[in-house]
């Protein structure tokens, strides 16, 4: 167990300085521009892959061999105080290669985790492809079906998924299916759907508030046939787990919440990213920017926001890390992944919200990128979980009871 301590080591350190050079010279300057074109930006993953940040290797290296479970949390801090919608066009992958980790056996995660990213000769890309137009949070609302075709051992996929980062343009789609629907969630099963699948194809593509520069569409499963070997975790474990359901034992619930209190602290990273860039760019301009004679940071009301701001950023990352480094080393009590990931997300669209307001009407034109972090935040109180959810999860935690 590593001691526990917020200080980063020399190669976190190392790690946030090259993210942090590499969003300055190759993110920050493209940022506008994806923003407005509303496109994947390739060339700058492309960038990415280039220099080792978009790989498999990249995200064993900054999970697996880092006991302090901070390293991810501090590149994606990092790479999201760059640009959330170019982060996200680079991070995306990670979704799948998650969903894979989640239920994958090893031979399994050596095959397809890096094909969800490909190499810097052929880059490819992951989607997780969990949610439905009419079951987001509600998961045991899914209708994507997955049956058995024991004549030629395979699975044939029928179902709409709903708002899929990188859905449709991805080489490997992991979908969440139902394979018994009189099981509710407890029914569900992950798919790999390799690449070049026939009957899988993208839907609508939506158009989005913010983080544009990610591409988010339906992905239509039509009758799309893959192999039994691409049930993630093999035919024999689900049947023992649909039969353990059956027979009304409990699943392995806390299993569960432990994994997705493990991934909540990186998305509480984003949002923090996000909330430092809006809060350092409304500091310099507070201190450039004069009314009345003086310097707007010499009124108290600018002064004090931003007193706020920097306070609540701070408290977001205690929280975001102390999860994070729990993810690692200990365990979950009071759904403290929840609690980082609900604090991130509301720190981040207020404090992007308080920015505009220190910019003025300088902050509400496209001049400046404080409206475009405005839009950009308020996604991480909607995605991986809403902020009600969130809720929901720490209740639940803190009070034992069922909660609805
Ligand atoms: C840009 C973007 C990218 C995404 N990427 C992916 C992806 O890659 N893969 C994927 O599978 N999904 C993805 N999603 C889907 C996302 O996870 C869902 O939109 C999210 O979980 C919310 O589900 P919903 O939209 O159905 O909202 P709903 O569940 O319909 O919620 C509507 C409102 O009701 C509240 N609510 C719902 N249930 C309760 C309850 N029990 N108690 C209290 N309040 C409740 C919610 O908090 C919310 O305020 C993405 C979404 C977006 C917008």
């Amino acid at each position: 167990m590593a001691e526990y301590s917020l200080e980063l080591n020399e190669d976190q350190l190392q790690l946030q300085k090259w993210i942090h050079e590499f969003g300055i010279d190759v993110i920050r300057p493209a940022a506008a521009e994806w923003d407005e074109r509303e496109e994947f930006p390739f060339p700058i993953v492309q960038q990415a892959a280039d220099i080792g940040l978009y790989g498999w290797e990249f995200m064993a290296e900054a999970m697996m061999n880092d006991p302090t479970g901070l390293t991810i949390v501090v590149a994606l801090e990092e790479l999201f105080w760059a640009d959330a919608g170019i982060g996200m066009a680079i991070m995306g992958s990670g979704l799948a290669a998650a969903g894979i980790m989640a239920s994958a056996t090893p031979d399994q995660l050596m095959e397809w985790v890096p094909q969800c990213y490909g190499t810097p000769e052929k880059l490819a890309l992951g989607a997780f492809c969990a949610s439905e137009a009419d079951a987001g949070s509600d998961v045991a609302g899914y209708r994507t079906r997955a049956v058995y075709d024991e004549a030629t051992d395979e699975w044939v996929l029928n179902g709409t998924k709903a708002w899929i980062s990188n859905g449709g343009i991805a080489d490997i789609h992991v979908v969440v299916a139902v394979v018994d629907a009189s099981l509710g969630s407890k029914g569900h099963a992950s798919f790999v759907v390799p690449p070049d699948t026939p009957g899988l194809s993208q839907g609508q593509k939506y158009s989005k508030h913010g983080i544009r520069a990610s591409h988010t569409a339906e992905v239509v499963l039509d009758d799309v046939r893959i192999p039994g070997a691409c049930l993630l975790g093999g035919k024999e474990k689900l049947d023992e787990r649909l039969a353990r359901v059956r027979e009304g034992k409990r699943g392995n619930a806390q299993a569960a919440m432990q994994t997705f209190e493990a991934t909540r602290p990186a998305v509480g990273a984003q949002a923090l990213g996000v909330a430092r860039a809006a809060y350092e760019y409304a500091l310099d301009y507070a201190k450039e920017r004069e009314t009345f004679g003086k310097p707007i940071m010499q009124h108290q009301s600018i002064a004090f926001m931003l007193a706020d701001m920097a306070t609540e950023i701070d408290a977001a990352r205690l929280l975001v890390h102390r999860a994070a480094w729990l993810a690692k080393n200990g365990e979950f009590k009071n759904a403290e992944g929840s609690m980082a990931k609900l604090k991130a997300g509301r720190v981040a669209t207020w404090v992007t919200e308080r920015a505009m307001q220190i910019l003025g009407g300088a902050g509400y034109v496209k001049d400046h990128p404080v409206e475009r972090w405005h839009r950009d935040a308020k996604i991480h109180d909607i995605f991986e979980g809403t902020e009600q959810i969130q809720q929901l999860v720490i209740s639940r935690a803190i009070s034992g009871m069922r909660i609805e």
